[in-house]
């Protein structure tokens, strides 16, 4: 006789239905439902970046999305000589690199290792990983590789240095890196990431995502145009165990990339 049991039934119901339409805010009108909860993902099939939005609802494309990578038109750079080259303050120093699934990354050991300025803000190196070929496009070309080097600031706020990667001549400073991308070499690799940074040229900078689930915005990128060589080896040796591990590039939706001159 009493009506309690359905009216929890009923409630519950109506709550997960909110929770629902709550979750379907972040999918884009007029596109494929988001996927059913992933609990994992990677680069190709069932689980790549068109279903990311199933682990992390900030992946989905819309409107108002502001992810990353993007194409960098170098034709439609916003020049700005008033903002200044980011200021990098790295040295030699011990990084433990694995394979973390996804990519090889390196991690420093010291967590003073180094740091950035940027945009009059203070970062600091968490670590860098390899993207093949790469994630962002200069006027629609990838290069071969990209080197993210990721960083965060004191009130948590992400800012990363993209390096595009090329064939070419080797990188003498990056001996000790190649050798403990290699799984059998457990013992760190003592280098100064500023190796791999260009000598110089201008750098395309935006304000976009991390680019592998939860794709989390608020990202200030920093992408150099001048690539950085590699040798064939080395970029096998960085590369190798993950040769597809890049997310397409996204729409920009209005947002402005800026030209920083070189430093
Ligand atoms: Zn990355």
């Amino acid at each position: 006789m009493t009506p309690a049991p359905p009216r929890r039934t009923a409630a519950f119901v109506a709550a997960a239905l909110v929770a629902l339409g709550t979750a379907g805010c972040s999918a884009p009108a007029g596109t494929s439902a988001p996927s059913p909860s992933l609990t994992s993902w990677s680069y190709s099939g069932a689980d790549g970046p068109a279903h990311w939005s199933g682990v992390a609802p900030a992946c989905a494309d819309w409107a108002g999305a502001r992810q990353s990578p993007v194409d960098i038109v170098t034709g439609e750079l916003k020049r700005d000589d008033s903002a200044a080259p980011v200021r990098v303050d790295y040295g030699s120093t011990p990084f433990a690199v694995e394979d973390n699934g996804h990519a090889i990354e390196a991690v420093p050991q010291d967590a003073e290792a180094g740091s950035i300025e940027l945009g009059g803000r203070i970062y600091r190196l968490q670590q860098f990983h390899f993207h093949a070929a790469s994630e962002h496009t200069v006027d629609g070309v990838q290069a071969d590789a990209e080197l993210h080097l990721v960083h965060r600031a004191a009130g948590g706020e992400v800012a990363v240095l993209g390096v595009l990667l090329t064939e070419g001549e080797g990188n003498p400073a990056l001996g000790a890196l190649v050798d403990s991308s290699d799984a059998a070499h457990t013992a760190p690799a003592v280098i100064d990431p500023a190796a791999l940074l260009p000598a110089s040229g201008a750098s395309a900078r935006y304000t976009g995502s991390l680019t592998t689930p939860p794709c989390t915005e608020g990202v200030s990128w920093n992408v150099f145009l001048t690539p950085t060589t590699l040798s064939r080896a080395q970029l096998d040796a960085l590369t190798g165990a993950h040769p597809a591990n890049h997310r397409p590039v996204q729409p920009l939706h209005g947002r402005t990339v800026t030209a920083v001159r070189a430093g």
